[in-house]
């Protein structure tokens, strides 16, 4: 389905079919939406499925944690979004073989309020992707923890959401939140979005709060919960401060293995909407997909 043209060099054909695009999002605050979007996006290029990564949030993880700093002067999602540069202009090349960045800087935080006189300001990110679509097989948006004009943005964009949640108390709170987010999203912008997914991060299994909450949660999402769970892992918080996904940063350590693993539940799932669709990520990266390329 999806070929790579020029390994390395971010520029890819594909059949004319269009990227599934997955909003990373939790209104809750530091619950691994970067680290998940940073992750995935890297574990989906390892099997070799063409990725972007859209860096949605004025803090900018998403960016720094893949090399790219926010302080320097280059064009990213605040010009697409103002409509002073297609998406095109914006993509950069990651040292991760098969991922595409579009980066954010600090002038985002701005655009909340810059937006809201404009014209289709809820659909901007949407129309901002559609002519880079169809060279991806995935994109990621990694969202702000916020429900302001960038994360709506982002849920008009997305065909799906993949909601990170860890499994504690205050978690079960932001449940009904979302449900109504959602429900308010298809109501007026995006009927088609759904969600993929609930994602327990930092998760501990040896305790019975999380255990406890993650029961809740599955009696509640059923089988939209992600058989995978992304356990607490040094290696995945250490990763970002070289610039790498982990993947790149320590191929072997549990954080990685399980970002791996939760790719290929992904893919396993596209696969039956779409019988065509890529290898097998751990084995791609078994084979050398994960050793990068600058
Ligand atoms: P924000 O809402 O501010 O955007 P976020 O939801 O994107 O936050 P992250 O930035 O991914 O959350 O993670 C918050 C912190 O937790 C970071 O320091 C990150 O390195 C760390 N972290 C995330 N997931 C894990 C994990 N599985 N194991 C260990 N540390 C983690
Ligand atoms: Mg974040």
């Amino acid at each position: 389905m999806f070929h790579v043209e020029h390994r390395g060099e971010a520029r890819y054909t594909a059949d004319g079919s269009m990227a599934r695009i997955f909003a990373i999002t939790n209104q809750k605050g530091g619950v691994g939406k970067t680290t998940t979007a940073i992750n995935l996006a890297a574990s989906l290029a390892a099997a070799e499925v063409p990725t972007l990564l859209v860096d949605c949030d004025p803090q900018c993880n998403a960016s720094s944690g893949l090399g790219f700093s926010p302080d320097e002067e280059r064009p990213g999602l605040y010009q697409g979004l103002r409509r002073e540069a297609a998406a095109e202009e914006l993509l950069l090349a990651t040292a991760m073989e098969g991922l595409a960045l579009l980066p954010a800087s600090r002038d985002l935080v701005g655009l909340n309020l810059e937006l809201v006189q404009e014209p289709e300001r809820e659909f901007r990110l949407r129309q901002l992707l559609e002519p880079v679509r169809e060279r991806f097989g995935f994109v990621i948006l990694d969202c702000p923890p916020a429900l302001d004009l960038l994360n709506l943005n982002a849920l008009v964009a997305a065909d799906s959401l993949i909601v990170p949640m860890q499994c504690e108390y205050f978690a079960l709170e932001g449940v009904a939140q979302l449900v109504k987010t959602v429900q308010a999203v298809q109501s007026v912008w995006n009927p088609a979005l759904e969600i993929e997914g609930v994602l327990f991060t930092q998760f501990d299994e040896r305790t019975n709060l999380s255990k406890q909450v993650a029961d809740n949660l599955r009696q509640y999402f059923g089988d939209r919960v992600f058989r995978t769970a992304i356990p607490r892992a040094v290696r995945l918080a250490e990763a970002p401060s070289h610039g790498l996904p982990a993947l790149l940063y320590d191929l072997k350590s549990r954080g990685t293995e399980a970002y791996l693993q939760l790719a290929h539940e992904v893919i396993e799932r596209e696969r039956t909407r779409q019988p065509s669709l890529a290898p097998d990520p751990a084995a791609a990266a078994a084979s050398g997909a994960g050793s990068g390329n600058p």
